[in-house]
């Protein structure tokens, strides 16, 4: 027999062809397509606005793939981790951040990833597969539901800053966003996503061509191209220069800034001439830096900078007039810490 098609993989207009090459109405399309994307349905015995014949029809027909929350866990703090089974086996993490003022899921793009940043415990994982515009949409879905069980509350932010590089998965990253802001999906602001990269030149500017409503965070670490290539060795095929030049692209074709995320250790960027270089940096576009602190992963080669080195980065940065955060992880207790992401309950 022929394999089922997954019907997530139409279009609203193959939707409706399909209906009407059955010789109905296009706008059964439609009230599938709501069941799909607005309703986050995953049964065709769901869709009870359309006759038994037609949902038997659309079984026969279609199946709908979906991933499956294997494991939960739950930190002291309240941060959740979901290890997710997708329909062929593969694992990836995705986390719920509860803070004070919102509610904020962290998705993968890919199944481990292509990138190799020395510090990362996802760069060990290398990169199997991209993950779906489905896949990340259930990520988002199966936050929501939790946040709503266990806080009381929807989830009101989303960061594509689990697994994987989004802009190396960029179709589908999008495609995601759109099934997550449109409001035949889930209607979510764009306003309230943050796709973090670690920084791809031609692809921040296709962002910018393609006039993306959402936030853009560029994980830095180091404006020196000796030590950022020593750290993220794909920095010498994407050096500083062209990251700033998509990123001044950036600014003047979307009007928004940047926000970077940037880790001080020990002996690697915390020196005055690293401090000096991102100052700089800073200079092209408006910007926030964001202050992370070091999860460690490994045995010791990378240590967080001392709090006086990080004090040191926020007073130079203030002093030029730029807005500097410290991030404090959540969920270090249960690996759900950004950088630790790595499927340590099960083996892909
Ligand atoms: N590939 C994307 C998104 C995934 S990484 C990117 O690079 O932005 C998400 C964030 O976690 C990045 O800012 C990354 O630099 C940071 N990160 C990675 N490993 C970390 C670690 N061990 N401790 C703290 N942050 C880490």
């Amino acid at each position: 027999m022929e394999k089922k098609k997954d019907i997530r993989a139409l279009s609203k207009e193959q939707l409706q062809d399909f209906f009407v090459a059955q010789g109905d109405k296009s706008f059964r399309g439609s009230q599938v397509y709501d069941w799909l994307w607005n309703k986050a349905s995953y049964n065709f015995e769901d869709m009870t606005n359309l006759s038994k014949s037609t949902r038997q029809m659309l079984e026969d027909n279609f199946v709908i793939n979906h991933i499956e929350v294997d494991e939960m866990q739950r930190s002291k703090d309240g941060t959740i981790k979901n290890a997710v089974k997708l329909h062929d086996g593969f694992t990836v993490e995705s986390v719920l951040i509860p803070t004070f003022s919102r509610t904020t899921a962290c998705v993968s793009s890919q199944v481990g990833c292509s990138l190799d940043c020395k510090f990362c415990a996802t760069a060990k994982l290398k990169r199997l597969r991209n993950l779906n515009a489905d896949e990340i949409f259930d990520q988002v879905v199966a936050i929501d539901k939790e946040s709503r069980l266990y806080n009381g509350i929807p989830l009101s932010n989303i960061v594509y800053m689990g697994m994987g590089e989004p802009l190396m998965n960029y179709n589908n990253v999008l495609k995601s966003v759109e099934k997550i802001t449109s409001p035949e999906g889930l209607g979510m602001s764009p306003k309230r996503i943050t796709l973090s990269t670690s920084g791809v030149p031609k692809m921040i500017k296709k962002l910018a061509d393609d006039k993306v409503k959402f936030n853009l965070a560029v994980s830095l670490h180091s404006a020196i191209d000796e030590v950022r290539t020593q750290i993220m060795p794909f920095n010498a095929k994407f050096p500083l220069a062209d990251l700033r030049d998509a990123l001044i692209y950036w600014h003047e074709h979307t009007g928004k800034a940047v926000t970077y995320e940037y880790i001080v250790w020990k002996g690697i960027n915390d020196r005055v001439e690293d401090i000096r270089a991102l100052v700089q940096f800073c200079k092209h576009i408006p910007c926030k830096v964001n202050l992370i602190e070091y999860n460690p992963i490994d045995d010791g080669e990378f240590q967080q900078g001392s709090d006086e080195a990080v004090a040191k980065y926020k007073t130079a940065l203030e002093a030029n007039y730029i807005t500097v955060t410290l991030r404090h992880s959540r969920g270090k207790d249960i690996d759900a810490a950004c950088g630790q992401l790595a499927n340590k309950q099960k083996v892909v």
